[in-house]
């Protein structure tokens, strides 16, 4: 299983603790406060974030240290079992984006299109600026972006899905993704290197 990468020890020393006081969703009385609760945090203690985060990713950009506040809290919600929705909204979740071969792939080149697992997006790589990849669209859950599944707090369902993503854009030979969806720019991004 992949090991989060977060450095303990940058955020021990940390003077800004901006990834929770600059929180939207929660209020902190300062640093102190702030500071203390990302350290319970990282200890696998109890800390009231692990209840009123709304995930919405937003820590992962204030913490400018580059640690990933966001994953880390995500991985203890589901070691602790703190889920964010009822288990049965998490499991229908889990189930409908399961890879099961019924992906699409056009004529993919050294680039792909991706339209994640929602085809809507597919219309829109149209136009001037999509001419040299509107043939080359990929989707299906086999190249869709997994990270969903950080609003569940099943970070586990990410660790072992998104390297088969990779693996799969790689088998395909492509060099460069340009995803129609903001999620899967991120997920490569970000979640892939953290
Ligand atoms: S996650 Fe980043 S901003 Fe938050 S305490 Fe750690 S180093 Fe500081
Ligand atoms: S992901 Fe959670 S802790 Fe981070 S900024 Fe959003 S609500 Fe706050």
């Amino acid at each position: 299983m992949y090991q989060l990468k977060f450095n303990e020890k940058i955020c021990a020393s940390c003077r800004q603790a901006d990834c929770l006081l600059k929180c939207q969703y929660m209020t902190f009385s300062g640093h102190k406060e702030a500071h203390g609760e990302m350290m319970k945090i990282m200890k696998g203690k109890d800390s009231r974030v692990l209840s009123e985060c709304v995930t919405c990713y937003a820590c992962e950009e204030y913490c400018t240290r580059g640690n990933h506040p966001f994953y880390l809290i995500s991985e203890r919600r589901e070691e602790k079992g703190r889920f964010t929705a009822p288990r049965p909204i998490t499991t229908q979740w889990i189930n409908m984006t399961v890879m099961q071969g019924k992906y699409l792939v056009g004529d993919v080149k050294d680039k792909a299109l991706s339209c994640c697992y929602i085809p809507e997006l597919g219309p829109l790589g149209a136009g001037e600026i999509f001419k040299d990849v509107a043939s080359a669209g990929v989707f299906g859950a086999e190249f869709m972006c997994p990270a969903v599944h950080t609003h569940f707090a099943r970070m586990s369902v990410i660790k072992e899905r998104l390297p088969i993503v990779i693996e799969n854009y790689r088998k395909l030979g492509v060099k460069e993704v340009i995803c129609l969806h903001d999620e899967c720019y991120g997920t490569l991004t970000s979640i892939a290197s953290a």
